[in-house]
């Protein structure tokens, strides 16, 4: 049996250490949130990588901090607890598993 390469990715130290940083910010409230996502989007400028698009969803434009789902009409709105900026997104085609979680409740 042919022994399988190990899979290189480019820049892995800097991934794990943007993954590191969203998930630390996870576990605290109020302004350590925001300090940890402007790390992880300066890292990432750094090195000129790309932060998945479903986690840039949840990062508040403003203040860095995590944005929280608020209602469904047409468009799904999300809006930033500490700021109070609300940002809507209207692609349904993006947001699946946010349809049938909020149809199932
Ligand atoms: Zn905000």
């Amino acid at each position: 049996m042919a022994k399988k390469k190990p899979i290189s990715i480019q820049n892995r130290d800097i991934y794990q250490r943007m993954n590191f940083l969203y998930q630390a910010q996870m576990h605290y409230k109020h302004l350590l949130p925001c300090y940890f996502n402007r790390q992880m989007k300066q890292v990432g400028r750094k090195v000129v990588l790309r932060i998945d698009p479903s986690i840039k969803r949840t990062i508040c434009k403003k203040c860095n901090a995590l944005v929280e789902f608020v209602e469904y009409r047409d468009k799904a709105i999300f809006e930033c607890k500490i700021c109070g900026t609300r940002k809507s997104f209207g692609d349904k085609a993006l947001f699946n598993d946010l349809n049938s979680e909020i149809k199932t409740l």
